[in-house]
């Protein structure tokens, strides 16, 4: 995925800015900027270029104009050295004398020397006649002639600045010189003048046209110094009489000359023909590095002709070389020559009459100073132009930057309101109030994010209470799975584990997330695994629940669990996965286990306690009827009649033996209710016979204490309950005898009978002693008595028995006493509703003929009650060929059994004495009866007391109430077998 850099607002307008306005603004600037500097640097060179055009041209003007200014000086020079010439050569050709005054003034020196000793009042001329001449030869009218010229030459010396002397020299030596010196200190006394430039430049040799020439500087022997002088040859009728001159010395020619208004601080200089440096400034000396020879200190006289040394040629300085070669044959130009490191620039012109050239030279830096200068102008007008733009843009990045700032601001501001109005959504502020920004779009999306938060709230109200029902649902459902200990699983066909709900973890194979990761057939043994896949398949193909138990490992340990497979289904109605709810039924097993130990356990402990009882009583049973009996044939011996005294102890031994009896006969019933061995056998019991029965035994009791026994009694006749009818009277038979037992004398009884509902109630009635409130919850206790040290005898167990009799025959008993008055004790049992067969039966059976005994099948009934007895008697009436035998106990059926060997036996399984099982088994082990067909006939129908009595050996068993065509087809099957 690309990366995206991250910015804030004001950087990223910022940065648009100086991409999309302040670049190309500054790339137009920057173009702009260099278009100055490239027509800068045209124009620049354009300028340069004509300013230096200009230079040279000035410069050029200039040295031809000072060299014609330095010409016509020197031509007015030549001219009068011509007029002077003319004038002396007029002089000598008139004769002349001496003025007293010069002739004063002349005379000769020691040596030899004509000369003139001072000057004309200040004002003439010396006068130098060389002693190579001896005095004879001096030709004074000579002196004379040429002094005559004395005012002329003070006229030239003055007209003529540069003019330094006015001279003439003559070819004996004799040397006419104005302004005057002393001659004599300056000059050698045998000066041999032609020998000099300044004569022989102007002979015939060296100037054949006989004009004015000029020398080459030299020294002056005159004093001067270094000088140059305009000369020119003076003939006499074709003889060289002498040659004059005027001299101009090097420091004139320079200071004046040469004071040249040159610009840009250049100077100029003269140059003679040959290259030689004629005059040189003080600034040019620096330059060419050589010293003007302007004065010289004159030790001695100048004997010889002395030029200037070669270091001020041109030609021969190795520097100046170039220049002179250039210059060489040229009248006037320009050249540029590095001198003293500096580039000059040097412009000459020629002066015509001497053949000299005016030098100008100029520094080149100096020229191109003005250059540099606009240049650095029009850099710095550049420079300023840059940082006025600079400046500029400064100012305008500055605005712009503001100007972003505030523009992000106005975005940005709306934005982070925005951002925290999400944010306090995010957070759960829902209900955010409007804001309204200036910006149409982001206004728009303040409203939308208020409309989405309002949504949001409102979506996230309900929301919250569906969570809060699936919450507390899901609080129940934890609750309830954690409450019922159950894990639940769900689970897919092919067996993996899709989804798991524990309370407790350690009852999983494995952690519950490796479960995730696995199937059934990873985690279990194989076998277990197969059963599980198995029943899977079992349960998605039948579409119905499965339950399964198993026994396995599991973290905790191995477990008995109890399971149920449930198919689920999709929307679709197609089977999606299976739901395994699983029960650990380990304590349930391990408590089943226990239980059936302390069953077997008490099992065992209660035949040991009954066979103990049972043999007990048989062994007690056995001397108590030898006891009672011998104590009645004693009560009784007609023979030996027995004293008063005897037979009240006789009675004594009766009575305590009668209740032994009955303490033994009840412990065995208590045991055997105990054990489960007693069982009632529950049956319609028709009420009447039944009263009659228990009225005729108490009326007996009652009467020997003068007790009235009444009975108020509903017409019951025809009136059954659901009972057994042995044990039904002796609950009655209980209460009655205690109601006899625990009165006063010549008290009240009152036995009653009342159909209460679906309900019989059997009520007695005693005036007697009554019983305690608090005694009454403890009477039906066993081997509870009131009053322990009652002399009124009693076990203490008979209410006991009673209540179990009661219980078990699905009956209730209760009691109400009132101390001193006398106590109540009811008894209710289900009333038998449908009576009309029963009754019929019975009528049938009482209206039945007597029986004809010939050739007739023979069945034996066993049983003691009356009423089943009838009804059976009424379905064989149809069968002429049955002769049907009762018995109401085991003993007289066993005795009838023998007597009669019938073709069947039914036996009632429930009989008074020895019960059904025992007869059988009696039967079964005596010859005569051992393989008659018989079958049991009980109110017990539950299948196992079927399987049970199947397995004792009874061919057939058929449950109370008798149904009249199942009696039927047993009557066929068993006694019409052979037919
Ligand atoms: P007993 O053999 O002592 O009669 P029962 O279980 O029959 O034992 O009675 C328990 C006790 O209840 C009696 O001892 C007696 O105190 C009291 N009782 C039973 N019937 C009556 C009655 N009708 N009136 C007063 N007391 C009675």
């Amino acid at each position: 995925m690309k990366h995206h850099q991250k910015w804030p607002l004001t950087k990223w307008i910022w940065s648009s800015f100086i991409r999309t306005a302040l670049i190309p603004l500054l790339v137009v600037e920057l173009l702009f900027i260099g278009m100055y500097f490239v027509t800068y640097e045209w124009s620049k060179r354009t300028t340069v270029d004509s300013l230096r055009e200009e230079a040279h041209q000035d410069l050029q003007q200039m040295a031809s104009r000072e060299g014609e200014v330095i010409a016509n000086q020197i031509q007015s020079i030549s001219n009068s050295t011509n007029l002077y010439r003319k004038q002396v050569a007029k002089a000598l050709e008139v004769p002349a004398q001496l003025s007293p005054e010069d002739e004063n003034r002349l005379g000769y020196s020691s040596k030899g020397v004509y000369y003139s000793k001072s000057n004309l009042d200040n004002d003439g001329a010396a006068v130098y006649y060389s002693a190579i001449r001896t005095a004879a030869k001096h030709d004074k009218e000579k002196v004379a002639q040429l002094l005559s010229t004395q005012s002329l030459m003070k006229d030239i010396y003055e007209t003529h600045l540069l003019a330094s002397a006015v001279y003439m020299n003559t070819y004996d030596s004799l040397n006419i010189i104005y302004p005057y010196f002393d001659v004599l200190d300056q000059y050698s006394a045998s000066m041999y003048i032609p020998q000099y430039n300044f004569y022989f430049k102007a002979n015939e040799e060296y100037n054949p046209s006989r004009g004015v020439v000029w020398t080459d500087a030299y020294l002056d022997p005159a004093g001067k110094g270094w000088i140059a002088s305009s000369i020119a040859p003076v003939y006499n009728r074709g003889f060289l009489e002498g040659v004059v001159g005027i001299d101009v010395t090097i420091s004139n020619i320079a200071n004046n000359v040469l004071d040249l208004n040159i610009p840009w601080s250049g100077f100029g200089m003269l140059i003679e023909e040959d290259g030689t440096i004629l005059a040189l400034p003080k600034q040019g000396e620096e330059v060419f590095g050589i010293t003007e020879l302007n004065e010289h200190t004159y030790q001695s006289a100048v004997m010889k002709n002395t030029l200037k040394p070669d270091k001020f040629n041109m030609f021969k300085r190795k520097e100046t070389q170039h220049i002179a070669s250039i210059m060489d044959g040229k009248k006037n130009g320009m050249t540029k020559a590095n001198l003293n490191n500096e580039q000059q620039l040097v412009v000459w012109s020629t002066i015509p009459e001497t053949g000299w050239k005016l030098m100008a030279v100029v520094k080149e830096n100096n020229i191109y100073k003005n250059i540099s200068t606009v240049n650095s102008h029009l850099i710095k007008i550049g420079v300023l132009m840059i940082a006025g733009l600079l400046i500029v843009y400064l100012l305008y990045f500055l605005y712009l930057y503001r100007k972003t700032h505030k523009m992000s601001n106005q975005i940005s501001e709306p934005l982070v309101e925005m951002n925290e109005m999400v944010d306090d959504i995010g957070k759960g502020n829902y209900f955010q109030s409007q804001k309204s920004f200036s910006i149409i779009e982001l206004d728009k999306i303040s409203n939308s994010i208020t409309a989405m938060g309002h949504n949001l709230g409102s979506a996230y109200k309900e929301l919250e209470s569906a969570q809060s029902k699936v919450e507390d649902k899901e609080s129940d459902l934890r609750a309830l799975i954690s409450s019922i200990d159950d894990i639940i699983m769900r689970i897919d066909s092919d067996g993996r584990y899709i989804n798991i709900w524990t309370s407790d973890e350690q009852k999983l194979t494995r952690p519950k997330d490796e479960l995730f990761r696995s199937s059934i057939q990873e985690v279990f043994p194989k076998e277990d695994a197969d059963l599980f896949m198995s029943t899977i398949k079992e349960v998605d193909r039948t579409k119905q629940s499965k339950n399964l138990e198993y026994y396995i490992q599991t973290m905790s340990g191995y477990r008995w669990f109890q399971g149920r497979l449930s198919p689920i289904y999709g929307t679709d109605d197609q089977q999606k996965h299976f739901v395994l709810s699983v029960r650990d039924i380990t304590d349930l097993k391990e408590l089943q286990e226990s239980l059936r130990h302390a069953k077997e356990e008490a099992e065992r402990a209660s035949a040991a306690k009954s066979d103990f009882l049972s043999s007990m009583s048989h062994e007690l049973r056995t001397p108590m009827n030898a006891i009672l009996g011998f104590a009645q044939l004693l009560e009784f011996d007609a023979d030996e009649s027995l004293t008063e005294s005897q037979l009240e102890n006789v009675e004594e031994i009766i009575k305590a033996g009668n209740h032994l009896l009955t303490l033994i006969n009840e412990i065995l019933d208590l045991a055997k209710i105990e054990s489960g061995k007693l069982t009632v056998s529950i049956e319609p019991v028709e009420i009447a016979p039944v009263v009659e029965e228990v009225m005729s035994i108490t009326q007996p009791l009652a009467d020997r204490r003068e007790i009235t026994l009444d009975q108020s009694i509903e017409p019951y006749e025809s009136t059954y309950v659901y009972a057994d009818r042995t044990r039904l009277k002796q609950v009655l038979l209980n209460l009655l005898s205690n109601a006899v037992k625990y009165n006063e004398d010549r008290g009240k009884i009152r036995f009653s009978c009342y159909t209460q509902n679906d309900h019989m109630q059997f009520i007695v009635e005693d005036s007697g002693f009554g019983i305690e409130e608090e005694e009454i919850q403890h009477i039906f206790e066993p081997f509870t008595r009131v009053k322990e040290d009652s002399p009124i005898e009693g076990t203490g167990i008979g209410l006991t028995l009673t209540k179990q009799l009661v219980a078990m025959m699905n009956g209730t008993i209760s009691v109400k006493s009132q101390v001193g008055k006398g106590s109540t004790f009811w008894v209710e049992l289900p009333l038998v509703e449908e009576v009309e067969g029963i009754n019929q039966g019975v009528s049938a059976a009482i209206n039945e003929e007597p029986f004809s005994f010939v050739n007739k099948k023979k069945l034996l009934y066993i049983e003691d009650n009356p009423a089943n007895l009838h009804l059976v008697q009424k379905i064989l009436r149809k069968y002429d060929d049955i002769e049907l035998f009762s018995a109401v106990n085991g003993e007289i059926g066993i005795d009838l059994a023998q007597a009669h060997e019938p073709d069947l036996i039914l036996l009632d399984l429930n009989l008074p004495g020895i019960d059904g099982y025992e007869v059988l088994e009696k039967l079964r082990g005596i010859h005569e009866t051992k393989n008659i067909t018989i079958v049991a006939i009980s109110a017990n129908a539950m299948p196992r007391d079927v399987e049970k009595g199947l397995a004792a050996g009874f061919q057939d068993y058929m449950t109370k109430p008798l149904q009249v065509s199942k009696f039927s087809q047993m009557i066929h099957k068993y006694m019409y077998k052979d037919d």
